[in-house]
C-alpha cells in the first residue's frame, strides 16, 4: 500500500548524532553565522536522546575539540579526567608485568577521559542553541536519490506503529522524507544506510573489506577507599589474558568522577575459534586477579558493547558522491593502533562542514562541488595519522609471532611493514570448524549479580528496551540453516558472539532444534551481522526510540 508521507526539506541533513555529525553541524553554523548565510540544518538520531546510543573507551585526543570550541572547559564539557597516567600490563591467567617500553602511539598524555554519551549530549545542546534541529526517535530506514538514481537526495525514516507481522496498528504513522542538499552520513559503524548506498553507488569498490572489533564495556562504581580510585594511575590497558596472543585485543580500566571507572573488554571480531565467547571473555577478564583488585567491592551501574571499525586507511570508502559525504566511522576513520576515533570523527564532521559550505556558495552539491571535502580530509591530520597506522589492525589479525613482526617493522617504517597494503579477509570468514565432539567450553561461574553480571543482567543494565510488537529487526534469511550446517560445522555462533543473549537455540525431547530470538534485548552492536558465518543475518534498524538508554558509558 503506497502511503502518504510527509516531506521535511533541509539543506543539511546529517544522519546519526554522534560525535562527527554534531561537530559537523556546529562548525557549520559558525561559518554560516561568520558568512551571513541561513541554513536549516537537521539530525537524525535513532536513539530516544542524543547520546542514548554513544559507547567508546573513552579517551578522547581534544585536537579537534580543541579547534571547534577553544573555551570548551569554561562552557562545561563534561570531562571525568583531565589527566591520562597510563600504565600497561601484559597478563598471564594469573600474574600481570608491567610493559615498561611501549609504542608512543599507545600513550595518552594531554588526553581527557569522557563519557561518550555525556559528551554527546554536551555538544547536542551547543548545537541545539546554535539553531540544529535535532529528531531524536527517528531511524533512517531507506535511502532516497534522484529519478536517475545516482544522486542522494535524503533519507526515509522508518515507519511506527506496525506490528509483528507488518499489519499497521492504531498509532501508526509513516516515515517522513527527508530531504537535503546535502545528506552527511555518520551513523558509527556498519551503518545500514551507508551499506545501502555502498550497493547502490559502489563507495566501497576496489576498497579492502572492513574489520571491525566489539567492545564490551561496563562503568562499575567504585568504594571510596578503592585504590584505584584514590591512586595515580588513571589508565590501564592490557594485552594476553584471556584473549592470548593470537586473537586482536585487550583490556581497559579508565578512572572516571565520582569514584567510577570504566572497564571494557575490546575482541577483534576475525577471531577463529567459534566456541570462542566475547562475553565470557570479558568476564574472565575482570575476574582476574590483578583487575579484580583493582575493581574490589565495586557495583556495576550500567553495561552496554558495540562494534568499532578497525580496517581503517584502506577501507576507507568514496568519501563524497553526488549530494552526499561520509564521515566518522561510517567512513572508516578510527584509528586502530591508538583505539581512538571520536577526534578523527569531529575533525572529518568539521571538514565536511567546510567543503558543504563551498558547496552552497557555489551552489554546487554535486560531487565535483564537494570534492573539497576529500581534498581537506587528504591535506589533514587524519590523514596523517590513518596513513601510518594503514596496515596495523591487518597485523594484529596474523598469528603470534607474525603480528608482533609486523606491528615491530611498522614501527620503524612508518606503518609501511613488511607488505603494504597487508591483506586482511572480512570476519565473517575467519571461523574454523569445530571438530568432532569438542565439549561446550566451561561458563565463568560465581556471578554475584552486583560486580559480576551474566549477559541478562548486562541487557537490563543498559536499558535496553524496544517496542515489542514490531517486525523483527535481525533478519534471519534462513532459519533452517541456522540449525542443520550452520550448527554442525560452527555449533551456532551466533548464541555466543551475540553481547545480548539475542539468540538461543532451543532443543526439544526428540533433539529438534529451533533458533529463537529475542530482538528485544539487542545492543545495536552489529556483531552478528559481521560475525555470521554464512551472511543469514541482517540487521536492519528497528523502530525509532529502541535500544540501549546508556547515559554514562
Ligand atoms: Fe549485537 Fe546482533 Fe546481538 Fe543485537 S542481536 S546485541 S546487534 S550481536
Amino acid at each position: 500500500m503506497t502511503q502518504q508521507r510527509e516531506e521535511m526539506p533541509l539543506d543539511v541533513l546529517f544522519v546519526g548524532g554522534g560525535p562527527a555529525s554534531l561537530a559537523g553541524a556546529i562548525r557549520l553554523m559558525q561559518l554560516a553565522g561568520e558568512k551571513g548565510i541561513e541554513l536549516e540544518v537537521g539530525i537524525i538520531e535513532k536513539a530516544d536522546s542524543l547520546g542514548s546510543h554513544s559507547l567508546s573507551g573513552a579517551i578522547l585526543d581534544p585536537v579537534a575539540l580543541k579547534e571547534l570550541i577553544p573555551d570548551y572547559r569554561d562552557r562545561g564539557c563534561p570531562v571525568e579526567e583531565y589527566t591520562c597516567r597510563d600504565v600497561f600490563y601484559f597478563l598471564t591467567e594469573s600474574r600481570r608485568f608491567p610493559v615498561s617500553i611501549t609504542p608512543a602511539y599507545l600513550h595518552n598524555q594531554g588526553c581527557h577521559i569522557i563519557s561518550l554519551s555525556r559528551f554527546v549530549r554536551w555538544l547536542g545542546e551547543i548545537a541545539e542553541e546554535m539553531g540544529v534541529m535535532i529528531f531524536p526517535g527517528f531511524a533512517g530506514t531507506e535511502v532516497l536519490y534522484d529519478d536517475a538514481g545516482q544522486r542522494v537526495t535524503g533519507i526515509r525514516t522508518g515507519d511506527k506503529g506496525v506490528d509483528r507481522n507488518g499489519a499497521l496498528k492504531g498509532n501508526f504513522e509513516p516515515g517522513v522524507d527527508v530531504t537535503a542538499s546535502v545528506t552527511v552520513f555518520g551513523e558509527g559503524p556498519r551503518g545500514s544506510l551507508i551499506r545501502e548506498v555502498g550497493k547502490t553507488l559502489g563507495i566501497f569498490s576496489g576498497k579492502m573489506p572492513q574489520t571491525y572489533e566489539t567492545a564490551i564495556k561496563e562503568v562499575i562504581e567504585l568504594p571510596g577507599d578503592s585504590p584505584f580510585a584514590a591512586g595515580d594511575t588513571t589508565v590501564v590497558h592490557t594485552f594476553g589474558y584471556p584473549l592470548g596472543l593470537d586473537t586482536k585485543g585487550g583490556g581497559f580500566l579508565y578512572r572516571m568522577a565520582e569514584n567510577r571507572v570504566a572497564i571494557g573488554l575490546v575482541v577483534g571480531l576475525d577471531y577463529a575459534d567459534p566456541m570462542f565467547e566475547p562475553y565470557e571473555a570479558f568476564l574472565r577478564f575482570k575476574k582476574h586477579p590483578a583487575i579484580a583488585e583493582m575493581i574490589r567491592n565495586g557495583k556495576v551501574l550500567q553495561q552496554g558493547a558495540k562494534t568499532l571499525c578497525a580496517g581503517g586507511y584502506y577501507s576507507m570508502p568514496k568519501l563524497a558522491v553526488d549530494g552526499a559525504l561520509f564521515v566518522g566511522d561510517s567512513a572508516s576513520m578510527l584509528n586502530a593502533q591508538r583505539l581512538k576515533g571520536i577526534h578523527t570523527a569531529m575533525k572529518s564532521g568539521m571538514l565536511a562542514a567546510e567543503a558543504i559550505i563551498e558547496a552552497v556558495e557555489k551552489e554546487d552539491f554535486t560531487e565535483k562541488g564537494l570534492a573539497s571535502y576529500p581534498e581537506a580530509v587528504e591535506q589533514s591530520w587524519i590523514h596523517k595519522e590513518l596513513r601510518c597506522a594503514r596496515n596495523f589492525s591487518q597485523a594484529m589479525g596474523k598469528r603470534f609471532p607474525a603480528n608482533f613482526l609486523h606491528i615491530g617493522l611498522q614501527y620503524i617504517t612508518d606503518g609501511k611493514g613488511l607488505i603494504d597494503p597487508l591483506h586482511t579477509r572480512p570476519d565473517s570468514v575467519t571461523l574454523e570448524k569445530v571438530k568432532p565432539g569438542r565439549p561446550a567450553v566451561e561458563k565463568v561461574k560465581d556471578l554475584d549479580g552486583t560486580l559480576f553480571v551474566d549477559k541478562l543482567t548486562g541487557v537490563y543494565l543498559s536499558g535496553t528496551q524496544h517496542e515489542e510488537d514490531q517486525p523483527c529487526h535481525l533478519v534471519v534469511h534462513d532459519t533452517h540453516l541456522c540449525v542443520t550446517r550452520c550448527h554442525e560445522t560452527f555449533r551456532m555462533p551466533c548464541t555466543r558472539f551475540c553481547p545480548g543473549a539475542v539468540y538461543e537455540m532451543d532443543e526439544d525431547e526428540k533433539g529438534r532444534r529451533r533458533l529463537k530470538l529475542n530482538p528485544s534485548n539487542c545492543l545495536h552492536c552489529k556483531t552478528c551481522e559481521i560475525k555470521d558465518p554464512f551472511g543469514n543475518i541482517t540487521w536492519v534498524c528497528p523502530e525509532g526510540g529502541g535500544g540501549p538508554k546508556w547515559s554514562i558509558l
